[in-house]
């Protein structure tokens, strides 16, 4: 407290009760008021979301592009004005798509070495371009999915 402050602490912390419920937990004072959940929400299923953002389709109507170039989000859906700037995909699609392209090529690429004996240069011909194709197919489509999944679970500000 500084000195020669007139309002005391106590009569501060009352200023806080009547203050808007801030939209990040992490903002809301330790020892403010305690909110309980407010009015009860319908809930969302979290895979018909995912399929729709898969298709980079807006989870809400299914039928808005999410995305306006190859991975940039758009900020509101162009056909239903749900709001999509809330979304907070940052890594998860490029760890989608490693954990994806790598379980799938690995075994392939073990498969095709045993059975075929191919020359290494015609393997890592056919494997890059196979991973790289598969790579630029699944990073946009599984950003729509977590796009989705956050929408259905109501993260980061999805109302
Ligand atoms: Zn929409």
């Amino acid at each position: 407290m500084i000195q020669g402050d007139p309002v005391p602490d106590m009569m501060k912390t009352e200023q806080h009760t009547d203050t808007p419920r801030p939209t990040d937990p992490a903002a809301a004072p330790l020892d403010g008021p305690v909110h309980t959940s407010a009015e009860p929400q319908d809930t969302r299923d979290a895979w018909p979301a995912i399929r729709k953002g898969f298709r980079r389709r807006c989870p809400n109507c299914g039928t808005g592009h999410i995305l306006r170039s190859y991975l940039k989000l758009r900020d509101h859906c162009p056909v239903c004005r749900e709001e999509l700037f809330h979304a907070r995909a940052d890594d998860g699609p490029a760890y989608l798509t490693i954990l994806f392209v790598g379980h799938l090529m690995a075994p392939a690429l073990h498969i095709a070495f045993v059975t075929w004996r191919p020359e290494p240069l015609t393997l890592i011909t056919i494997f890059s371009i196979g991973c790289i194709g598969l790579s630029l197919y699944l990073l946009p489509r599984l950003k729509g999915a977590i796009v989705g999944f956050q929408w259905a679970r109501r993260m980061h500000g999805f109302s």
